[in-house]
C-alpha cells in the first residue's frame, strides 16, 4: 500500500472516528479533503469498500436514501432522524420495549428501527 493511499485511508478513519453519527459519502468526502485535499469520491468508495469487506465499517440504510457509513463494533444502537437539520442521533436501549410488540407464538429474530423528528436544538430554534 502506498504512502499516499495510508494517507487517504488515515483520513477517511479519522473522520468515521470522530462523528457520532453516521455520514454520506459526500460528508465522508469534504470533511476529509480539509486532511488530504487529494481525496476523491471514487477513492472514499474504494477504501470504505475495503473497510466494509473487512468488517470495519458498516452501511446504515434509510428507506429511499443513499446508504450512510459508520464504524461497526459499535453494539446495537437505531437513529433518531431529525427532519429539520436532517442529522441522526444515535438511539440506544430498545432491548424489551421490541418484544412487546412480538405476536403470540412468534419468535423475532431481528429488528429495524427509526424514529423521525425534531432534536432539541431545531425544536429550541423552531
Ligand atoms: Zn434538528
Ligand atoms: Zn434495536
Amino acid at each position: 500500500m502506498s504512502p499516499r493511499n495510508t494517507a487517504q485511508r488515515a483520513a477517511i478513519l479519522d473522520v468515521l472516528t470522530e462523528t457520532e453519527a453516521p455520514l454520506g459519502i459526500e460528508q465522508i468526502l469534504s470533511k476529509g479533503q480539509q486532511a488530504v485535499a487529494s481525496l476523491s469520491q471514487a477513492t472514499v468508495y474504494r477504501i470504505l469498500k475495503q473497510m466494509m469487506d473487512r468488517g470495519h465499517v458498516a452501511t446504515v440504510q434509510l428507506p429511499g436514501q443513499t446508504p450512510l457509513y459508520e464504524l461497526s463494533g459499535k453494539g446495537h444502537h437505531h437513529f433518531f432522524r431529525c427532519w429539520q437539520c436532517e442529522q441522526m442521533f444515535e438511539v440506544t436501549g430498545c432491548e424489551g420495549l421490541v418484544d412487546q410488540l412480538v405476536p403470540r407464538g412468534f419468535a423475532l429474530e431481528d429488528h429495524d428501527l427509526f424514529l423521525y423528528g425534531l432534536c432539541a436544538t431545531c425544536r429550541r430554534n423552531g
